[in-house]
């Protein structure tokens, strides 16, 4: 679990923010309860006291103390309903006590006599001796006589805890299981409601400079995600008519480069013949500016390739060909080059491999991988080996050569325009840091793509994936 992705915090916040709420509506239930519960128990014995009162003691000047004890034992029946009934007069003398209830929750004799409290009413707690407590409602009543009694009513305290207690055991066991339920529902919806995140994060990490025309998925569910990735399209959309304006400049400003270059060169060789009696220095300096002129030519039909080749123009003449019989006489005319150098050059793989394809821009990435290989393979001794395969339903071509290497620092770069391992050594050679810029641009107009695994000074292979032709 991604401890740090929205889904988690807010799962997080919402656990705490409900527990606490929670808490609080318990805690709020938990005292309101305690409370209600123990003014209806002293109401009720309030009730009972004022009821002994009025029906029994006032009269009890006629009736005599038998009497009232008689009819507290068979009307209000204390040991039966688990109630103390204590009827003291004021001389102190107890005329009637309750007996032990049947629960045996307290005992009345060890009941303290209600000494120091003043009012007509009072209700208070006593602790006793086992460690109960009992709710204890006193009243003073005069009876018709004008004698002085206490009537007291008490009831064990733990009635009110049990019913707490239960509702403490109801919270204890409810709450964590709602919070649980809670996250757990909250988690699954937040996962549900980010889902279109992870699309758009996945398409947009598919998105390069090259695939500029894709869009973003937009589910459309008017909410604030829809509006995000409608906002990104857009964003994407202008940067694609960016993409394309700067590529319709280059492609531009190097047709426009060629004309006045041909018109050069050819100015060029033409004022190297006419001129026989000019000085060997001036020839010279002709002869290179001829060279130069040459230079320039291949840089700018180079870039004018690329442009055109980001602009998607070069899928324009697509036809089914044999790459493997493509690179074989690619290889052939390229044999030369390579006896020169006295360098070995391998074809193997007989069989024929299709894909569908440019011939011409094919045949450039065959010529851009193998000019590069006898390049950078010093004179005699080194060898280029050349493999066409059909693999994984992919058509493999694999060039590899015994030469300088590439180092690790150069290898991420070596297919960036105009970068160049070894300046001065490239531009010697006549290289501009181009010609593999442009076989990734073919390799990824095919669909394709080309990579490198290099270890300097023993060598470099490179290995272009095309999709082979539909059958
Ligand atoms: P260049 O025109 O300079 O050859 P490329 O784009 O073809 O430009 O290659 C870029 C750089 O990658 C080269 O300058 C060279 O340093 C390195 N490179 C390319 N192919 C090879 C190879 N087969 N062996 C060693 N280095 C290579």
């Amino acid at each position: 679990m991604i401890t740090r992705s929205i889904r988690f915090r807010m799962a997080l916040w919402y656990a705490g923010l409900l527990a606490g709420a929670l808490f609080l509506f318990g805690a709020a239930t938990y005292l309101g309860l305690e409370r209600y519960l123990q003014k209806s128990l002293e109401e009720t014995l309030s009730k009972q006291a004022r009821s002994i009162g009025e029906t029994l003691v006032i009269a009890i000047g006629q009736s005599g103390e038998d009497y009232v004890v008689n009819e507290i034992n068979e009307h209000y029946a204390p040991e039966i309903n688990g109630r103390l009934i204590r009827v003291t007069r004021a001389d102190g003398k107890q005329i009637f006590v309750s007996g032990r209830p049947r629960d045996g929750s307290f005992d009345p004799s060890l009941v303290p006599a209600t000494v120091s409290l003043s009012g007509r009413e009072f209700s208070h707690e006593v602790e006793m001796p086992d460690g109960h407590e009992l709710l204890l409602h006193g009243l003073r009543f005069k009876a018709s006589d004008g004698s002085q009694f206490l009537i007291e009513v008490g009831a064990p305290y733990n009635q009110i805890e049990g019913v707490l207690r239960g509702l403490l055991f109801t919270f204890a066991l409810g709450l964590p299981l709602i919070v649980a339920v809670a996250i757990g529902g909250g988690y699954v919806l937040m996962r549900r409601a980010l889902r279109p995140v992870d699309e758009i994060r996945q398409k947009a990490e598919q998105i390069t400079s090259r695939s500029l025309s894709e869009r973003l998925p937009v589910a459309h569910t008017g909410d604030e995600l829809e509006r995000l990735a409608t906002a990104l399209n857009n964003m994407i959309e202008r940067l694609e008519e960016s993409f394309h304006q700067i590529n319709r400049f280059s492609a531009d400003a190097s047709h426009e480069l060629r004309t006045p270059l041909t018109i050069l060169h050819g100015e060029l060789e033409a004022l190297a013949g006419k001129e026989r009696d000019v000085p060997d220095d001036i020839r010279d300096t002709i002869g290179s500016a001829l060279e130069e002129t040459q230079r320039l030519a291949r840089i700018v039909e180079s870039l004018l390739a690329i442009s055109r080749l980001d602009a998607g123009e070069a899928r324009v003449e697509r036809g089914r060909l044999d790459l493997a019989e493509l690179v074989r006489t690619t290889a052939d005319q390229m044999r030369l080059l390579a006896e020169e150098k006295r360098i070995s050059l391998n074809c193997d793989g007989t069989a024929s491999v299709e894909v569908e394809g440019d011939p011409s821009r094919l045949k450039q990435v065959v010529v851009n991988l193998l000019d590069n290989a006898i390049k950078y393979t010093p004179d005699g001794g080194g060898s280029v080996s050349i493999h066409v395969i059909a693999q994984d339903g992919r058509a493999v071509l694999e060039i590899a050569d015994t030469g300088l290497g590439i180092s690790a620092s150069d290898l991420p770069h070596i297919f960036d325009r105009f970068y160049r391992a070894d300046k001065a050594r490239s531009r010697q050679m006549g290289g501009a840091g181009l010609g593999l810029s442009i076989v990734r641009s073919i390799c990824t107009a095919h669909d394709g793509q080309v990579t490198v695994s290099s270890t300097e000074g023993s060598g470099s292979r490179f290995r272009v994936e095309l999709p082979l032709a539909l059958n």
